[in-house]
Formats: structure tokens, sequence, C-alpha cells
């Protein structure tokens, strides 16, 4: 793996880093106060091309890659994690579905309108009784041959850009039946927003990322076509699987720019905060915990690219993605700790970016797959089963 970023992408890095200081981090403090989703922002990173990253320049897409998107993530996250957020999932989770499985009429549909950001969408998998075990779906799927529309009924819960005034689509896993050894036939449906019988909940009130947009989905008798089917039926399992594999390695550049992020935030203050007559970064005590930090953010950051760059050449790269999402969401947790601790009792104040920081870390360990997930997929794939 080359470490060093192509004259390219450290271009990308520089115009998001310029974008984050710019225009994210003078606003987005009043966002997440007010629990609102940052419309103007993300109009914004739609106008940069951000939604259109990783995909073909002939569905309106930038042409790039895994690694162009986690650079993009990284440096945003670096200042806010919800806008980041915002971005992973209507990238990873919204429009990486049907640019991997949609058909060429379903991606000439959808994707020009995605890369752009004049639409997001959503990923539907979690459900009240399914998040890690999402083969226990239970939302159905039943095709009614009369008319030939997918018929869905049930519940998804947590689903991110689900409800904002741009979600254009959600796409959602169901049993469409059931095999010969009695396991469910799950598939992936498109349902286009405003689709008749398909509501979405208030937003949820979340511990962060709360300038991001998370909510609850019912469907009762929601008819799409049968066109709407995404990839093969039956194929639905296999197909999230592979999304959550990728996403992962998302996850883990946005944990990464978090935990970057609380060691600039660490520098900053420790520079001017004085105690003792000296300022508290003249204390080794203070030193050695902001170096710990770099050392922790520079290590992640290893780890998502080399899973990246694997992705983008064709390797495999299950395992080095769980470890690069295990890793860095685990450092992301250690270093807004110890920055909210750097910052002494304006670490507890809202206005401080790293109390946000302290506030965003935790979903880490959890969303996209659980810290024990992780754990679960590394272990299996060193041959550990049982
Ligand atoms: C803000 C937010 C945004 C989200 N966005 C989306 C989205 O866009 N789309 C979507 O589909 N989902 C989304 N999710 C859902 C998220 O992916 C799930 O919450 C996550 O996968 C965990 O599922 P769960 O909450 O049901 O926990 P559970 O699966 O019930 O797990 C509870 C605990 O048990 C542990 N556990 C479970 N099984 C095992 C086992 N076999 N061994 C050891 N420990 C185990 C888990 O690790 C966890 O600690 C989001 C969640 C949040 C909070």
């Amino acid at each position: 793996m080359d470490h060093h970023l192509s004259p390219e992408l450290e271009e990308l890095r520089r115009t998001v880093e310029d974008f984050a200081h710019d225009v994210v981090a003078p606003k987005i403090g009043d966002f997440y106060e007010r629990h609102e989703f940052p419309y103007e922002i993300v109009r914004e990173m739609g106008r940069m091309g951000l939604f259109g990253l990783p995909f073909p320049e002939e569905y309106g897409g930038m042409g790039g890659d895994y690694l162009a998107l986690g650079i993009a993530l990284e440096e945003l996250a670096r200042v806010d994690s919800s806008v980041a957020i915002t971005l992973e999932a209507g990238v990873s989770l919204g429009a990486m579905p049907i640019h991997l499985f949609g058909t060429e009429e379903q991606k000439r549909q959808w994707l020009p309108r995605l890369c752009s950001g004049e639409i997001l969408g959503a990923f539907g998998l979690t459900e009240p009784e399914a998040g890690s075990d999402a083969g226990g779906t239970r939302t159905t799927a039943r095709l009614d041959p009369e008319t030939n529309e997918w018929v869905i009924n049930g519940t998804k819960c947590f689903i991110t850009n689900s409800g904002t005034d741009i979600t254009g689509l959600v796409t959602v896993t169901a049993v469409t039946g059931h095999k010969e050894d009695g396991r469910p036939r799950i598939s992936s449906i498109i349902v286009p927003s405003g689709t008749p019988g398909f509501t979405v909940a208030a937003p949820y009130s979340k511990v962060g990322w709360n300038a991001s947009d998370t909510r609850e989905l019912s469907f009762v008798d929601v008819r799409v076509p049968a066109a709407n089917l995404l990839g093969e039926e039956g194929r639905g399992y296999a197909q999230f699987l592979r999304i959550l594999d990728e996403g992962r390695i998302a996850i883990s550049a946005l944990a990464t720019g978090l935990a970057q992020g609380c060691v600039d935030e660490s520098v900053k203050y420790a520079k001017e905060r004085h105690a003792f007559g000296r300022s508290i970064g003249a204390y080794q005590a203070i030193q050695f915990k902001i170096a710990d930090m770099e050392m922790k953010a520079y290590t992640a950051r290893l780890a998502w690219r080399d899973a990246a760059s694997r992705l983008v050449s064709g390797e495999s790269f299950k395992k080095e993605a769980a470890l690069a999402k295990l890793y860095s969401s685990t450092i992301a947790v250690d270093n807004a700790r110890d920055a909210t601790q750097i910052h002494g009792g304006y670490g507890f104040m809202n206005e401080y970016p790293v109390a946000r920081m302290w506030r965003d870390s935790k979903i880490l360990e959890i969303g996209e797959g659980t810290s024990e997930v992780q754990r679960m997929l590394i272990a299996r794939e060193l041959g550990l089963t049982g």
C-alpha cells in the first residue's frame, strides 16, 4: 500500500479541509444545539460533488473511489460528525446499493440526483427486533401477481437520512419467501419517499449526531412496482453484508477524523490554557496524553486506508475493514474522553467542539456493526467458528 496521497487526492483533502473549517465549523454548533438538519451545508456538499465521489462520471459521479470518499469523510469529521455521517450514509448506504446491484434503468433513474445531492438515499436494514442479527428481519414483501407490485409491511428503526425534506428513497430489506430449510429469503426493494403507506416518524432525540437525521419508518401495505426490486430476489442478505463491509471503511475514516479533531482541539487548548504559571501544554502529563492521542489517530488512518486500498485494488478486505472499524471507533472514544479531560470544565460545555465530539464518539462503536460484531467477523476470518 502506498500511504502517500496522489496529487488529486491531496487536493481533494485540502478542499474538504478548507470547507470544513470555513463553512461547517462556524455554523454547525447552532444546528446541533437546535437538533436541526443543516440543509444549506448539505446542499453545498452536493455542489462540491462529495455525494458523487466514488461513482462513475456517466451517472453524474466524480469517477473516484472509496479512498476518495474516506479522505473527504475524515476531513469533515475532524470538524463535525453530523455532516460526515450524512455524507457517509448518503453515499455508502443510500447510493452504493443502487450502483452495485441496480439495473441500468435504476442507476439512470436514481444515481444522477443522488450524486448531485439533490436527493438523499437511505438504507433500512435495522428493525426493532433485528439489529446485529439482521437475518431476523420481520418486514415482509409479497408480490401481488394481479398488479405486479410488491406489498410491503413492517417497521425499520434508527434509519439515517430517511426523513429529510430531500430524502428521495429508502432501500429496505424484507422477507420475500422461505428456502427449503425454512430460512427466510431476504430481498432489497427501493421505496420512493412519499409512497402511500410509508411513513416516517419524528426524528429521534439522540445523545449525539444531533444535526443528522435518524428516524423510525413504518410500512403498511406499501405498494411499489415489481421493478423496484434491487438485484436478485432472495439475495438481499448477501447484498447488505457487502454494503456493510464497505461501509465499515467509511465509518472508520469518519472515526479517524473525529480522533484527529480531538488532537487538533487539544493542542490548541493546551497552548492557550494556563495553570500554575505555565500553559498546561508545558506539563508532561498533558503532552504524553496528546502524543498518545496522535499515535492512535495516525494508526487508525493507516488501518482504514489499507482496507480502502484493498477494496479499490480488488483484494479481499473483509477482515481489514472490520479491524479498521473496531480500532478506529475504540480510539475515537478514547481520544474524545481524553480531549474532554484536557479541556477541564470547559470540555463539558456544549459550546466547545470537544463536547460535541465526546457525544458523537460513542455511536461509532455501535453503528454499522457493533464492536462485538467486528470481533466476531475478525475471529471468523481467522478460522474460529462455533
Ligand atoms: C444514530 C444511529 C444511526 C443508524 N443508522 C442506521 C441506518 O441508516 N440503517 C440501518 O439499517 N441501521 C442504522 N442504525 C442501526 C445500527 O446499525 C444498529 O443499532 C446496530 O447494528 C446494533 O443493533 P441493535 O441496536 O439492534 O443492537 P443489538 O443487536 O440488539 O445488540 C445489543 C448488544 O448485544 C451485542 N450482541 C449482539 N449479538 C451478539 C453476539 N452474538 N455476541 C456478542 N454480543 C452480541 C451487541 O454488540 C450490543 O452490544 C443506526 C443506529 C443509530 C443509533
